[in-house]
């Protein structure tokens, strides 16, 4: 199961039934789609409305929190909450990529936190799991999400944070190992594998992103999956079978989705 996906992104909507078709015939049964922003949350729904295969989420992305007006998560996110394909409410988080050059935007960062924190909320209020994104934020995600007690979901393309670990092992929250993890200079990535609990890993493409190292070079597609497996097991020295087995339960226990 493909657990972060953006398949209506230019490069895969215009060839969404072969993009589907590569999924299944790669054994990748089932993923979730989720939004950046209402127009993008609402063609995430109208995937899984047309495909079986697809699940969605909706939400602000961080980088998409413009303005100082905090968004309002009930009017949002209320009109996607009716709908049984809807799993979670992501993709948020904070994106503070901005510090690298230097620069502190302390409106944008409180914006974007702000955002952040009412959507976790809202999600937490009615039990709905969140999908976290993280860009050089990690320590601000953290003491927000310890405000909110009973916040729970998954840390997207997880980048290898000892305290996020620690943080998900303790609190209902998952990791998910994007196609980064493939790349030859992932090393501590992969070493990250080995002290993760088993129940806590799920995996993603974070298509049309993040194309898995063997397939570099092409636009990635959840049917590519496979290929980051394929490196979780060989990092994990266990078999392919018992590692997708594990990952599709945790997968179905993170976004409450039955089995059949
Ligand atoms: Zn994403």
């Amino acid at each position: 199961m493909d657990t972060h996906c953006h398949i209506y992104w230019e490069g895969l909507i215009e060839r969404i039934d072969e993009v589907v078709a590569h999924a299944r015939a790669a054994h990748v049964e089932r993923m979730v789609v989720p939004g950046i922003n209402a127009e993008t949350s609402r063609e995430a729904q109208k995937l899984a409305g047309r495909f079986n295969q697809v699940y969605f989420a909706a939400g602000l992305h961080p980088s998409e929190v413009k303005s100082r007006d905090p968004i309002d998560p009930e009017s949002f996110l209320t009109p996607f909450a009716g709908d049984p394909r809807f799993v979670a409410v992501g993709e948020i988080g904070l994106d503070f990529r901005h510090r690298r050059s230097g620069r502190i935007d302390s409106d944008l960062e409180t914006a974007q936190m702000e955002a952040f924190r009412l959507q976790v909320e809202w999600a937490a209020a009615y039990d709905i799991p969140v999908i976290i994104h993280n860009r050089d934020a990690g320590s601000e995600i953290l003491s927000i999400l310890q405000e909110i007690p009973h916040a729970r979901g998954v840390f997207h393309c997880f980048d290898g944070s000892k305290r996020t670990l620690r943080f998900a092992t303790e609190r209902d929250f998952f990791v998910s190992y994007a196609g980064n993890l493939t790349y030859p200079r992932a090393q501590n990535l992969r070493a990250t594998l080995r002290l993760a609990p088993m129940d806590k890993i799920v995996v993603e493409t974070d298509a049309p992103w993040l194309t898995p190292q063997p397939r570099r070079g092409s636009t990635n597609e959840p049917a590519y999956l496979v290929e980051t497996v394929a490196q979780m097991a060989l990092a994990l020295e266990k078999s392919p079978e018992i590692v997708r087995i594990k990952l599709l339960t945790n997968s179905l226990r993170l976004f409450g989705i039955d089995r059949s």
